[in-house]
């Protein structure tokens, strides 16, 4: 019989999990965001504005920190990324603006962009400045499906364009995953929902919250009823693990608990087990791993298929792990899960490598880690039914998702899509991005017909 024990809630003090779970960055203070900004050498050309797949004007706000001038600086960036407040605390910045930091090459040391993004855009929110109007209105109508960063972003300048927006959400609250995915430690305080609330602050945005495509609406519906459609479901699925054992209790989505981890009112109920094997390489691996950690688990084991340059988290995001106490095993690929009374009790794996043709294969030696829980990270999937239920044109994928131009127009002609449910790099500021575009591309199909 498994021990209950084993995975157990309230392993914690309430001092332990208040310090585990907050703010993993603090912000700067004054001080440090006036020392900071005169690093920048303000550059012409700056590589680091094409770096930032928004292409924020990193010297210029920079240099509007220097000056005092907060509200000038915060413009810049939401003009380019309306959520520059969440981004500041969750773009990868190693790998993104502050990689391709001048003083980075020069000192080894970026200026902290990051950072001083969020000090610019923390101020305005909290002094509840709503620094964007509407352009008179346009008449046209357009459906904006899903209230992630994508959708949300899409909404907001198509708002700011004078169009009128109805945003469908299947789920109770906006801001997607900002609200339901990324790691408790790095947006606390509910910060999501003040951004949500800042973009819907220009008015213009209706929201209809519990309405899912495919099961309240349908595309066909949306299509016939507004005058374009965007598309910003996210990716719904979860990928199998494939192998015996993943039907045993204690093997879990990742994702789904880190919903169940964000949305607890109080962490000590929340079960966590003792022994902890996470499978996958990615952001959502690595936000397992530490929040099961930071939840009390003694024991967190990441297994990885490859090496550690072929994980989708970066090596900032890697040590971050270890540094939480969380063991990274590389070259291992799960074999099966066993358990006993149907929970699972360990994970065993074969270690891999690359054959003369760079292909991955099993060594046929194998290992075996003990486990109350098991989380599966391998990654998010496209779940197309509610694009395809019903429809009588059919929306063309590419590589099981959305296949989309550089307007992020999809084959039909009034429907627009981006976000993680097109191909691409699945980072919110990406996200951000493809709303962006796409809200320019339909302000301009708009604006022909
Ligand atoms: C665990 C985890 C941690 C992450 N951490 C980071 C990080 O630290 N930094 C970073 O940059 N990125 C991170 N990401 C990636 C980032 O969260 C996504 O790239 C980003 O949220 C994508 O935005 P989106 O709007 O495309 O999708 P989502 O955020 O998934 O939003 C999609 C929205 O559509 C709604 N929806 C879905 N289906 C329907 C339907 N049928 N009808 C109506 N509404 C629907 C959903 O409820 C949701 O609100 C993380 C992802 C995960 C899973
Ligand atoms: S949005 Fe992200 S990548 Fe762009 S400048 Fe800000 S922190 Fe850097």
């Amino acid at each position: 019989m498994k021990d209950s024990a084993a995975i157990a809630s309230g392993r914690l003090s309430p001092s332990e999990y208040q310090h585990n779970f907050d703010e993993v960055r603090p912000p700067l203070d004054r001080l440090q965001a006036a020392v900071d900004s005169s690093r920048c050498l303000f550059c012409y050309d700056a590589p680091c504005v094409e770096a930032c797949p928004t292409g924020i004007d990193i010297p210029s706000f920079i240099r509007k920190i220097s000056t005092g001038n907060l509200k000038g600086a915060a413009i810049d960036i939401l003009s380019e990324n309306i959520m520059g407040g969440m981004c500041a605390r969750v773009c990868p910045t190693e790998i993104l603006c502050e990689q391709s930091c001048v003083r980075k090459a020069g000192e080894g040391k970026p200026v902290r962009i990051g950072l001083l993004q969020r000090h610019a855009t923390d101020w305005l929110l909290g002094n509840d400045i709503q620094s964007f109007q509407r352009a008179p209105a346009t008449g046209k109508r357009v459906a904006v499906v899903g209230g992630g960063p994508a959708g949300l972003s899409c909404a907001h300048r198509l708002a700011m364009l004078g169009h009128s927006i109805t945003v469908f959400e299947a789920r109770p609250k906006l801001a997607g995953l900002n609200e339901y995915g990324i790691a408790a430690y790095k947006t606390p305080h509910q910060f999501a929902q003040r951004e949500v609330d800042f973009i819907l602050g220009i008015g213009g945005i209706d929201v209809s919250i519990g309405q899912a495509l495919g099961r309240d609406i349908t595309l066909e519906r949306v299509r016939r009823d507004y005058d374009a459609v965007f598309l910003g479901i996210g990716l719904t699925g979860t990928k199998d693990l494939g192998v015996a054992g993943e039907d045993l209790s204690g093997v879990e989505d990742a994702v789904a608990y880190i919903e169940r981890l964000r949305q607890a009112a109080d962490l000590s109920k929340l079960p966590i087990g003792r022994s902890i094997v996470v499978i996958g390489g990615g952001n959502t691996a690595v936000d397992i791993a530490v929040q099961a950690k930071r939840l009390g688990a003694e024991d967190v084991t990441m297994a990885y298929r490859r090496g550690p340059d072929a994980m989708s988290a970066t090596s900032h995001e890697q040590e971050f792990a270890q540094v939480n106490g969380v063991r990274i095993k590389y070259w291992s690929r799960p074999v099966r899960l066993t358990g006993s009374d149907r929970h699972v009790t360990a994970a065993e794996f074969e270690y891999t490598q690359l054959d003369s043709m760079g292909r991955l294969t099993g060594t046929g030696e194998t290992f075996t880690l003990a486990a109350d829980q098991v989380f599966k990270a391998i990654g998010q999937m496209l779940v197309p039914d509610p694009i395809v239920s019903g429809a009588q044109q059919v929306l063309e994928m590419q590589d099981g998702k959305i296949a989309v131009d550089g307007d992020r127009k999809s084959s039909l002609p009034n429907v627009w899509a981006g976000g993680d449910c097109i191909t691409g790099v699945d980072l919110t500021v990406q996200a951000v991005q493809d709303g962006k575009v796409a809200a320019h591309a339909i302000d301009r199909y708009l604006r022909l017909t």
